[in-house]
């Protein structure tokens, strides 16, 4: 690796002086996005998507020196050239573009290929070098339209017009997205726990379209959610905060319902295949699309995906270890 190599700290551009998402504080950070895996705490300054701005001051803090950049603005850092690109995972997620002398490198960070009408749609950005994540690198995962798979949601709420009805899925990017999804179909107010609560008000603030809201605590003591549809974080399930519920149905939104038995072991009545990382098939036509020679692959399925690609694609491509753990937000 030369442009961009991997120090403890986290993944380093010397030409340029910055880390892209360290796990560790260092002095300059580039965000793909505000996971928090990819957003951690302590930096001295940090660049992000201006779009992501209320996100990322919620989760670090509104002390934190941050420069907001667009989609596409270009930005001279040392002797490089770098640019922020959509990468559909998430509000204002992103790739990032460096370039130095004859070389072009892009840093995925978390992406998806299904359209989400939450954030703009992924962009593919042509490089020498690419380092792709591989959360779902494996050839059984293929996903449905997040259309379908709420819908799916959507007909399972009206199936149970008695009692409530508990889904959970992540408080940060999933749940705006069933929101929005959902707004066609319902007006009907979906209530939110406190920490999805939070984050679809500033989803709100910048014009993302969802169905109405209310949070669960602003309803009476006494109010009993019959017919109502809540949208819950995991942590929430199981915990004191379900007492407030009679006799709910339970159910759980994630890519990792597509694997066998995780429903059951998670004790959910009800999965939903819900992913905001790419499938099989959208890693394999990105890597391509790019026309990169050289790709590192992390997060996830590293070895599964990289032989692919050197074996059946001819491209030279390895696993590249990080510490990004990227199980939470998927
Ligand atoms: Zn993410
Ligand atoms: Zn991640």
């Amino acid at each position: 690796m030369t442009l961009i190599t991997v120090r403890p700290e986290g993944l380093y551009c010397e030409a340029g002086d910055f880390f892209i998402d360290p796990w560790r504080p260092v002095d300059n950070a580039l965000i793909t996005h505000a996971h928090s895996d990819h957003a951690r705490p302590g930096c001295r300054h940090y660049i992000a998507t201006a779009i992501s701005a209320g996100i990322l001051t919620d989760r670090l803090g509104s002390a934190i020196s941050l420069q907001g950049v667009t989609y596409g603005e270009k930005l001279k850092l040392g002797s490089t050239w770098v640019s922020f690109h959509p990468a559909g995972h998430v509000l204002g997620s992103a790739q990032i573009r460096v370039e130095a002398r004859d070389q072009v490198w892009v840093v995925s960070g978390d992406y998806k290929r299904c359209p989400d009408p939450t954030c703009d749609p992924f962009e593919v950005v042509p490089c020498d070098t690419f380092i792709t994540e591989a959360t779902f690198g494996l050839p059984i995962y293929r996903w449905q339209s997040g259309t379908d798979s709420c819908r799916q949601i959507y007909d399972w709420w009206q199936s149970e017009p008695e009692h409530p009805s508990l889904l959970f899925c992540y408080a940060f990017g999933k749940a705006q997205r069933i929101l929005s999804e959902l707004r066609p179909w319902s007006d009907r107010p979906i209530y939110l726990h406190g920490a999805i609560h939070v984050l679809t008000e500033i989803y709100r603030q910048v014009g993302v379209p969802m169905a109405p809201t209310k949070p669960v605590a602003a309803m009476p003591r006494d109010y009993k959610f019959a017919g109502d549809l809540i949208l819950a974080p995991p942590s929430a399930h199981r915990s004191s905060w379900m007492k407030r519920f009679p006799q709910p149905q339970t159910a759980f939104a994630s890519g990792w319902m597509a694997v066998r038995g995780a429903r059951r072991r998670r004790g959910y009545e009800r999965g939903f295949v819900l992913s905001d990382h790419a499938d099989w098939q959208g890693l394999v036509t990105t890597v391509q699309a790019t026309g990169a020679s050289t790709v590192y692959v992390t997060h996830g399925q590293t070895d599964v995906l990289s032989r692919y690609l050197t074996e059946v694609q001819g491209l030279n491509a390895m696993p590249l270890q990080t510490l990004f753990e990227g199980e939470g937000d998927s």
